[in-house]
């Protein structure tokens, strides 16, 4: 008799990184971190369980050095590994574990347990999406402490040997940096969300990635057949024979197309009509303008700043700042770099250990408001803006402006940096274009008055949708509402679009909305000069420019500003773009 037949099951997650890969699964387990008993240290022995942590604490830096000091090419540029060797000795963690375990007389699984949970809370109440992940990197940097404690055989994914997909219930950033990219052909995850670090170092590996699986590591088991689907976050375990010839195609149809419109991408973003776009990148370090260029990005269209303060114990000073400006804005000349000044919060002044408590973070002291507020910190990163500037081709661009008095001070603070500058004697240009972020709603009411200040809007929809839609930009629970098809985020943009064009000034898209290709048609429509996105997302998106005409693409607006609905807009879109949408449609 022969054996009976599994049957095939699917598996719904969140899409970390796009692709599609088939093969054999591996589970990386990670027994023994998470059941933690607490007991009592007698007094006399409270100092050999203090250096019992340390060592602990030793051997999990030792072997986050060696990582990093292996890690493949394609992950030098991402940070993460150096902040979690900075996290193992954070006095946060490091330091509090210590305390707990001599004054409460505890375990240190069980004192460092306790500060782990706290500091996490922390972190995950904050209002800002990257550093809920960092909630995540304490997690990584507690589990390798924690293994080396309870003594956990440790997973060691670089000696794996046979062609697998990984499945673990969370990969961190160390276990990721091990890839061997001609063993491992992609991932799944049970925990993990579409910003966290795992699928951004996925994206970075150009493997396929699926996250948020929940329970991939208790249906999965070792050597299970799975297809990953990274384009649209599926998993398939146990494909039938027809599934899995329908895959293959999939797979080998979706190389094609990437390897396609990678090579076109760098072709100008012309409508079919003779209306140019520029497509440009959004970055946070100075390592992804190798992916900008690959991806044929026309330049930076934001800069992101403030991961260069975040992690560490002091903000960095002038020449630091001037020193990674020059680099990008060298590499990218002639071609502009917009420089968006620091988007710190409340928040991420906690992660630099200087204090704020807010209740509601993203209503407090962020960006701009906290530059103005902090006139020293704000001149040194103005200073090196304009000293960058002398070497290419930059923009200015301020964040959060809410009021008409922000933007005029920002520009007064801009003109003092420039006079010193001049005093110093040091080269600098204050010839550059100030761009002025629209993404609180107040910005959209005052933006005939704010234009008056600027050469440039750039719509950030990441925080106009949260403002003016009351969604928490980072709550699971609400994900659902967060629409940028809603009408009320159409009308706004169409207001902005309309007002720069009677003020004669540009106007630009750096939010996530403008990385997507079903809503491209409805912005070359509602008149964006310039759209900025991930560099991945970059081929994808000059190619959808390339296929439409500006005239049929105003006519669509026109229709879908009538509606009523995040979904009677969608309808609208699909039933004009469905086909040319249909060929991309793989993400
Ligand atoms: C935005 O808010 O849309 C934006 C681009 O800025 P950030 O995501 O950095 O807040
Ligand atoms: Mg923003």
């Amino acid at each position: 008799m022969s054996e009976p037949v599994a049957q095939q099951r699917i598996l719904k997650g969140i899409s970390a990184s796009p692709g599609i890969c088939i093969g054999k699964a591996y589970l990386v387990d990670k027994a023994g971190v998470d059941v933690v008993e607490k007991y009592f240290i007698p007094d006399e022995k409270l100092q050999d369980e203090v250096k019992r942590f340390k060592a602990a604490v030793k051997k999990a830096l030792d072997e986050f050095q060696t990582i990093l000091e292996n890690r493949p090419e394609e992950l030098q540029r991402d940070y993460i590994l150096e902040t979690h060797l900075a996290l193992l000795k954070d006095k946060m963690l490091y330091g509090k574990t210590i305390e707990t375990i001599q004054s409460e007389g505890v375990n240190a699984e069980w004192a460092l347990r306790k500060i782990v949970s706290s500091l996490k809370a922390t972190f995950e109440t904050m209002g800002d999406e990257y550093l809920k992940e960092r909630a995540a990197d304490v997690g990584h940097v507690s589990d390798a402490i924690m293994g080396n404690l309870v003594g956990a055989p440790s997973h060691n994914i670089a000696a794996i040997d046979k062609r697998v997909i990984l499945v673990a219930q969370d990969l961190s950033p160390a276990d990721t940096s091990q890839i061997n990219l001609e063993r491992i052909k992609g991932f799944i995850t049970n925990r993990g969300g579409k910003a966290s670090h795992t699928g951004i170092m996925a994206q970075a590996l150009e493997i396929p990635a699926v996250v948020g699986l929940e329970i991939a590591t208790t249906a999965i088991k070792s050597d299970d057949v799975i297809i990953v689907d990274g384009n649209t976050g599926t998993v398939i375990l146990d494909p039938d024979e027809q599934t899995l010839v329908e895959y293959e195609e999939r797979k080998s149809d979706y190389e094609e197309y990437r390897a396609v419109i990678t090579r076109e991408s760098h072709l100008a973003a012309e409508t079919t009509d003779g209306v140019q776009l520029q497509v440009m990148a959004n970055i946070e370090f100075p390592e992804e303008i190798v992916s900008v260029k690959n991806y044929g990005g026309d330049g930076i269209g934001l800069y992101r700043t403030e991961f260069q303060y975040m992690n560490r114990p002091e903000f960095p000073g002038e020449h630091e700042l001037f020193e990674k400006y020059r680099e990008v804005v060298e590499v990218m000349a002639p071609m502009p770099v917009t420089i968006r000044t620091l988007d710190i919060n409340g928040d991420k002044a906690i992660a630099n250990h200087s204090g704020l408590d807010e209740a509601n973070p993203a209503l407090g002291l962020r960006a701009i408001r906290y530059c103005l507020r902090k006139p020293d910190v704000f001149k040194t990163q103005l200073r090196a803006i304009l000293r960058a500037a002398a070497y290419g081709n930059v923009r200015i661009l301020f964040p959060m402006i809410a009021a008409y008095f922000e933007i005029c001070e920002a520009l007064k603070a801009l003109d003092e940096a420039a006079e010193s500058l001049e005093k110093d004697g040091l080269p600098y240009t204050r010839e550059i274009e100030i761009g002025i972020m629209i993404e609180v709603p107040s910005a959209v009411v005052l933006a005939d008055l704010l234009a008056e200040k600027a050469d440039f809007f750039s719509i950030g929809t990441n925080d106009l949708i949260q403002y003016a839609l009351a969604i928490d930009r980072g709550n699971r629970n609400v994900a659902h509402l967060f629409q940028p098809l809603d009408p009320a985020v159409l009308r706004l943009i169409q207001q902005v679009a309309d007002v720069s064009r009677e003020k004669g000034i540009e106007v630009f898209m750096c939010g996530e909305m403008a990385a997507t290709a079903q809503h491209i048609p409805l912005l070359l429509g509602m008149g964006m000069d310039e759209l900025s996105m991930n560099p991945q997302s970059i081929p994808r998106a000059k190619r959808v420019i390339r296929s439409l005409k500006v005239s049929d693409a105003r006519a669509i607006v026109k229709d879908a500003l009538k509606k009523k609905t995040a979904r009677g807009v969608f309808e609208i879109v699909q039933e004009a773009y469905g086909d040319i949408l249909a060929e991309l449609d793989y993400h």
